[in-house]
């Protein structure tokens, strides 16, 4: 008979959350940890006047097939469209793209760059239409190209004014990081967030991962300090419990579902190449400002608005049924280092303003506000995936037992980190 296993997963969101249920579904034994209170990490649970919301990740693509069949397994959840509406200010204008189609859509992508740079748009955003794979990391197609192409960064494939309008809302959006520091073969996955739809959960994602922790064993308040290894496999993990005692939990297998900056200093001793690695994918930070209203600021036709310069990088409604919320993102060079609270302040009277002026309407009095800084809040990946990938994988072979998830593998999107846990924790099993 074999000896039943014991796995643990470190990390406490969308991916620990992946990798956790799909080891629990396959029958293995599982505990998650997580050194905060809550799970959910970058999804950003907070309250606004004792109502729950989501300062972080919530938009739910159409497309996000696995984290959605999570959600379904959790219980009957309503969703309500969110859209990817998006006005956008080009040169002081008001310009707004809502579901444009693909004759509109051709239209503003030659308003605003060459031919060529349409054409080539067009071309890679074909790549990602008809086929599923390109939307994530790790596709032969946008790792071949990343090989290839990623000695530059993605805004030199293309004309200044077209960087600029075209492709800055959307590494900003994703990666928080504007064009000139993200890489082509990373280009696909910008283009699946914008060639999806989106909704959000009515009850918001705090219900289903109360659901999971009734599934899963959670210890929450326990901080991981290091990967354990004996005769150079995986024994088992060092925390830190909230009254600061240090512990050792034996596992047989560990799945780091941690950002890589995290990851890598669990692994800087025991695995120093491993961590080195990890240690190189790029994050940056991102600020959000959640206001609500005395009245609505936004209308139903323009529901958000992406700006191309200032610290403020978008500012759009909370949900459809939620007009008079606001959520003003504020990230990309621009909005670098991190605020402090006086100046965040100052951030969001000035985008306030802004979008008073565009939509003509006047100041509106503010009922309350809810604020979040994450200095690494989005990952902007690094050059060449498939070789980092492969690098990764040579690492891992030479530490039994471990495993890894996170944005860094497949995409910053939730369904890509949610897939990410799936994978690791297949290949845990698998050995
Ligand atoms: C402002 C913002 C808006 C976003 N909007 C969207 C969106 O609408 N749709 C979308 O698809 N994506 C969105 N994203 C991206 C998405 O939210 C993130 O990529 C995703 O949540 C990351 O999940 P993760 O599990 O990989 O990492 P995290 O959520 O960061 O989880 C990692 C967890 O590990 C824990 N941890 C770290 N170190 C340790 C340790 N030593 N011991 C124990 N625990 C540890 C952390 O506390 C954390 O809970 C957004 C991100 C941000 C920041």
């Amino acid at each position: 008979m074999s000896t039943p296993q014991k796995f643990a997963v470190v990390g406490g969101g969308l991916s620990g959350i992946g990798a956790a249920f799909a080891l629990h579904r396959a029958g293995h034994t599982v505990e998650l940890l997580e050194q905060d209170s809550t799970l959910g990490g970058r999804c950003g649970f907070g309250t606004l006047g004792g109502t729950p919301i989501m300062l972080g990740g919530k938009n739910i693509g159409r497309r996000y097939h696995e984290l959605r069949a999570f959600i379904t397994a959790s219980g009957e959840r309503a969703y309500e469209p969110f859209g990817i509406n998006s006005s956008q200010v080009v040169d002081g204008r008001l310009v707004t793209l809502d579901n444009p189609g693909i004759a509109g859509f051709l239209r503003h992508l030659l308003r605003t760059g060459s031919p060529i740079d349409a054409a080539r748009m067009l071309y890679y955003g074909a790549r990602v239409r008809f086929d599923e794979r390109n939307r994530y990391l790790d596709s032969d197609y946008f790792g071949r190209l990343g090989t290839a192409e990623d000695s530059a960064a993605l805004s030199t494939r293309f004309g200044h004014e077209f960087s600029r309008t075209v492709l800055r809302p959307l590494t900003v959006r994703l990666n928080a990081a504007e064009p000139d520091e993200v890489y082509p073969g990373a280009f696909g996955v910008s283009l699946g967030m914008v060639q999806d739809r989106y909704d959000q959960l009515v009850d918001g994602m705090q219900p289903v991962l109360d659901w999971f922790a009734g599934q899963v064993p959670v210890r929450l308040h326990t901080r991981v300090e290091r990967v354990v290894l004996r005769e150079g496999r995986v024994a088992g993990l060092e925390t830190m419990e909230n009254d600061g005692r240090t512990t050792f939990s034996g596992y047989d297998g560990v799945v780091l579902a941690t950002p890589a900056h995290a990851s890598a200093r669990l692994l800087g001793e025991v695995a120093p190449a491993l961590g080195k690695m990890l240690g190189e994918v790029t994050y940056y930070p991102s600020t959000v400002a959640v206001v609500q209203y005395a009245r609505p600021l936004f209308s139903s036709t323009v529901r958000s608005i992406a700006f191309d310069s200032g610290p403020c990088s978008a500012a759009g409604v909370y949900g459809v049924n939620d007009l008079d919320i606001v959520r003003y993102t504020f990230s990309g060079r621009e909005a670098r280092p991190l605020p402090d609270p006086a100046q965040l302040a100052r951030w969001v009277d000035d985008a306030e303003a802004k979008v008073c002026g565009l939509l003509g309407g006047p100041t509106i009095e503010r009922l309350r506000t809810e604020t979040r800084s994450w200095s690494a809040a989005h990952c902007a990946y690094l050059p060449d995936h498939a070789g980092f990938r492969a690098g990764l994988r040579e690492q891992l072979r030479a530490v039994p037992g471990l495993q890894l998830a996170g944005d860094y593998l497949l995409g910053a999107q939730l369904e890509a980190c949610y897939r990410s846990g799936v994978d690791a924790a297949r290949a845990l099993t698998a050995r």
